[in-house]
């Protein structure tokens, strides 16, 4: 890759960002399409949240991602967002056009890229248990609640964000039952397994140093699918026990990949080179 004058800045705004698989990810793209761009990642504190995100203008910087902990306040510095950000509540990507600044959030298409392409599933009529409450559970409700699924079990460590969240979507969500349960309450939690065509974590437990929920598995319906949206470790608990009862799984490699796919895509205009972008984080 030669850096030239020329060459068009994108990059990635987190805190701490030094983890991010997207350079890797995006320069491989770049380079495939012979493109004159680069990315680079950018370690905004929050304090400087406002700032940076002038700085996108003045600097002349195409497109940004955003992660932890910016993809909420950041919408109140931009122009304008999309549907799937203004009902998710957060923005992971935003693109400069001639100085004006409109943000996206491409976790709600990556994720039902995702379980399309690796589950052969659309949530369009679909039980479906949510475990999780947090930023990426919201972008999968999101996607949920776009495509019509049918009920929705939204299971979390701490009730009272369930509830808020489930409250939240019902308003634009009339016809979709959404049911905010605690983790502790077993029996409910066991009455949704039983039921679920899809069980999807949304939430970080089972990711690198945070303890795996344990469920019991067995319960769900023999033809049931899992979708475990944590990528470190690439097989987590949670994959370990749908293997060992031969229930269809996938893990949150794919998601990562199409988000950054549609990003690039928003970006560039150009189709994303989504195998080579896939061979560069495996
Ligand atoms: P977040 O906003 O911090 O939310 C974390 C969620 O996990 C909350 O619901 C929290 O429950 C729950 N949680 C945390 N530790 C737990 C534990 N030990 N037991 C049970 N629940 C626990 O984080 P996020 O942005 O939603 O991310 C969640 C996970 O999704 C992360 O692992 C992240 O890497 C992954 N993710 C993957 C992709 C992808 O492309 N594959 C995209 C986005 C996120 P409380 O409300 O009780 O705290």
């Amino acid at each position: 890759m030669h850096v030239r004058a020329t060459t068009k800045v994108y990059g990635i705004f987190g805190h701490p960002v030094s983890h991010s698989l997207s350079p890797i990810m995006h320069n491989a793209a770049f380079r495939k399409l012979n493109l004159d761009c680069v990315y680079v990642a950018f370690d905004i504190h929050p304090t400087n949240l406002d700032s940076a995100t002038q700085a996108i203008k003045s600097l002349g910087i195409l497109g940004v991602n955003v992660t932890i902990p910016h993809k909420e306040r950041i919408i109140s510095f931009l122009d304008e967002t999309s549907p799937e950000g203004t009902l998710t509540g957060a923005v992971n990507t935003v693109k400069n056009e001639d100085g004006k600044l409109t943000g996206y959030n491409t976790d709600v298409e990556g994720f039902l890229m995702a379980i399309k392409e690796d589950l052969g599933v659309i949530p369009r009529g679909l039980r479906i248990l949510l475990l999780g409450a947090g930023g990426a559970a919201r972008a999968v409700l999101t996607g949920l609640c776009m495509n019509e699924a049918s009920e929705i079990y939204l299971v979390n460590r701490t009730i009272d964000k369930a509830r808020a969240l489930a409250s939240e979507f019902k308003k634009s969500y009339k016809d979709i039952s959404i049911e905010p349960y605690s983790l502790e309450d077993t029996d409910s939690v066991e009455r949704s397994l039983r039921t679920a065509d899809l069980l999807i974590n949304a939430s970080s437990s089972g990711m690198k140093g945070v303890a795996p929920i344990k469920l019991q598995l067995e319960l769900l319906p023999k033809d049931s699918m899992i979708y475990d949206l944590v990528y470190k470790p690439r097989e987590t608990d949670l994959l370990k026990g749908a293997k060992e009862l031969g229930l269809k799984a996938a893990g949150g490699l794919s998601m990562l990949i199409y988000q950054g796919a549609k990003s690039f895509e928003i970006w560039t205009g150009e189709k994303a080179p989504v195998d080579v972008m896939r061979k560069a984080i495996v």
